[in-house]
């Protein structure tokens, strides 16, 4: 009987351009015994190039549950299991975190073959602060969802990375523009492939430019991170809103006045501060 251990293979794969392989990858490819894949037409498309035969198992968002069994049946018997995604890197925005967990789980070797991943060639190209970065995957689809995100986004300080779809890309911009209005941006689209394009900008120069011309392919929005003084930092950050109304009277402001400074440092209507004043 064999007894030699199995290994979980995660395997980053071009997202666009094919001689983005690395001899590493083909080798494992060569090696492996079983190829799990995202979509197993455009896995056999990349084994056909390098003209390697494997089995093929698919795993994608509906499946993957279901998969994670019989993959680790796979590697207790030693087999050598190799997982694909369609571009890039699994587990990132992708299908594979399922798996790779159930292995660490099980205690079974895994190991990374690294390679693309959209995330880190659009951050390097993006000319933004990537010395932290936030990764934001999809935004949800639902508006409200997605507003609700963004605006717990607000003051996050490190450079944030969305991936998103062609079809969806306006709207996208135009909430940011109502959470992130003056930040820089940068979009950056086809990554590797032959109309590779990264546009950098504030993100109103963004909206516009992509409203003249819808951009497609695939594309990765990065935005500046937060660099003003954060409400939780702020002096008032623990008052109620009346002490904060009465911290200003004190400081000599008209009731008014003080209700209106209030409410432009807590980003409130003006009506809401004052009913807080008048409705005792
Ligand atoms: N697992 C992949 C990775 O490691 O980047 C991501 C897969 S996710 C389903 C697909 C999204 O990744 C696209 O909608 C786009 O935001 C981004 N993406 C993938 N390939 C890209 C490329 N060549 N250029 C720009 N963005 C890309």
């Amino acid at each position: 009987m064999d007894n030699r251990q199995g290994m979980l293979y995660i395997c980053s794969t071009p997202m666009g351009n094919l001689k983005d392989v690395t001899l590493r990858l083909l080798e494992v490819l060569e090696e492996a015994d079983v190829v799990v894949a995202e979509d197993t037409r455009h896995t056999l498309k990349l084994l056909n190039h390098f003209n390697i035969k494997k089995p093929l198992v698919s795993c994608h968002e509906h499946n993957e549950q279901a998969r994670v069994g019989q993959v680790i049946t796979l590697l207790k018997e030693g087999k050598r299991v190799a997982l694909v995604c369609d571009a890039g890197t699994p587990g990132i925005s992708d299908p594979g975190a399922k798996v790779i967990a159930a292995a660490i789980d099980h205690s079974l070797p895994v190991t990374h073959i690294p390679g693309p991943s959209a995330v880190v060639t659009a951050l390097v190209l993006s000319g933004l602060d990537i010395s932290r970065f936030a990764f934001e995957g999809f935004l949800p689809r639902d508006k409200g969802e997605r507003m609700k995100r963004l605006s717990e986004l607000k003051e996050e300080r490190r450079t944030m990375v969305f991936y998103e779809a062609p079809h969806r890309i306006l709207s996208v911009l135009k909430d940011m523009l109502t959470v992130f209005s003056g930040r820089k941006a940068a979009l950056a689209r086809e990554l590797t492939k032959l109309h590779e394009e990264v546009v950098r900008d504030t993100l109103e120069g963004i909206y516009e430019w992509a409203r003249q011309k819808p951009p497609r392919g695939e594309m990765v929005l990065l935005v500046e991170g937060f660099k003003g003084t954060a409400s939780k930092e702020e002096w008032w950050h623990s008052l109620s809103i009346e002490d904060h109304v009465e911290a200003y009277t004190q400081k000599g402001m008209s009731t008014m006045e003080a209700i209106k400074q209030t409410a432009r440092d807590r980003g409130l209507p003006k009506g809401d501060v004052y009913k807080v004043i008048h409705v005792r």
